[in-house]
């Protein structure tokens, strides 16, 4: 019972205040903060005594990101509420009995991840090979399934775009990328089948030069979180982009009855005026965009606006304390790039 569940926030200052919990069940929560509680009261001990933990505090940052991907796992396998809290629970109590003698048996990483290439520096092949592996990220980070979809502006001639054709972003080649225009024509005369949301991409490009590229996600949370009324505001660091919160594009507001799809030019002219100078939106009944000044930055802030999502709505009716406004600016300002993400979410999809 969706309507009772969530129930009405009231927003003072960073506080989401709910009501009293409805007796579902609801564990999730509590381990994300076990284990963010357990990583911060590392990082809170003094100098002297963090640089002697050190490896054990990277280990535990490293065993809760890995717990939280296998949540989502579990969650993308389709496990029901119960199972999916009892695989859980089983991961955690595993992953905290074996931490420490992971720990020393584990050697810290040396390689570190290449400095981000600006994406104007970059050659076309360069660009349109970060453009394919965006694609595979984004499928296998659960932000698109056989939809959704990932562009970005051409540097050498920036009135154009680049985006797949019509096609499952996990099968995405560089022979299927296109090149369009502001009115969605391809640029050499490419006949083959395209997204009937390009939309999306050439109105917002068309009004906001800073955005490099965008993301289009169908993600269950994120459409979720655009029909329930609550802001989407950042639990942590990492969802700072999102600062006072995304604005809601409703299509039935401009276009009355429609099957929901910015499929023409008046649409993607709409939602990019929702969209405003923002770096993304939620579209009720739909999904949502994030939109970035390289491809690294649009792909990264669509992860975290899932997994933000993911968090609200596992906390249920809980009061959450969400970043303050400052906090949020200030964590925004250390995230442009992502590029430790970038590194590892293109390692996974080349892996597989
Ligand atoms: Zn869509």
């Amino acid at each position: 019972m969706p309507g009772k569940y969530y129930g009405a926030p009231v927003t003072t200052d960073s506080v989401i205040d709910r009501r009293e919990p409805t007796g579902v069940s609801d564990e999730l929560p509590i381990i994300f903060q076990s284990c963010s509680s357990f990583v911060r009261n590392l990082e809170m001990l003094p100098p002297r005594v963090t640089t002697e933990v050190s490896v054990q505090g990277d280990a535990a940052k490293s065993i809760f990101k890995e717990i939280s991907m296998e949540l989502n796992h579990l969650l993308k396998a389709g496990f029901g509420r119960r199972g999916f809290l009892s695989g859980s629970s089983l991961l955690l109590t595993g992953a905290l009995f074996g931490a420490t003698e992971e720990a020393k048996a584990k050697t810290p990483p040396v390689a570190e991840p290449p400095d981000a290439v600006p994406q104007e520096k970059q050659d076309k092949n360069a660009l349109l090979a970060d453009l394919v592996t965006a694609n595979h990220i984004l499928q296998d980070q659960g932000v698109v399934d056989g939809y959704g979809h990932v562009s970005v502006r051409n540097p050498a001639n920036p009135n154009h775009f680049f985006i797949s054709r019509w096609l499952a972003p996990d099968l995405v080649t560089v022979n299927d990328i296109v090149e369009l225009d502001y009115d969605c024509v391809p640029a050499n005369g490419d006949t083959r089948k395209l997204y009937s949301e390009r939309w999306i991409h050439a109105e917002i490009y068309r009004v906001r030069p800073d955005v490099k590229s965008i993301v289009h996600t169908h993600a269950p949370t994120v459409v979720l979180m655009g029909t329930i009324n609550e802001p989407l505001l950042p639990i942590y660091h990492m969802g700072g982009f999102l600062g006072t919160g995304l604005p809601v594009f409703d299509i039935r507001k401009s276009f009355g009855m429609t099957n929901m799809l910015i499929n023409d030019a008046a649409k993607g002219k709409a939602l990019a005026q929702t969209l405003g100078d923002k770096p993304g939106a939620l579209m009720r009944g739909h999904g949502g965009i994030t939109v970035g000044n390289s491809i690294m930055h649009s792909v990264g802030r669509s992860v975290y606006l899932k997994i933000n999502a993911e968090m609200h709505l596992q906390a249920g009716n809980r009061k959450i304390e969400t970043l303050s406004p400052e906090e949020a600016h200030q964590a925004e300002a250390g995230n442009q790039e992502f590029p430790k993400d970038w590194d590892l979410w293109s390692r996974m999809v080349k892996k597989s």
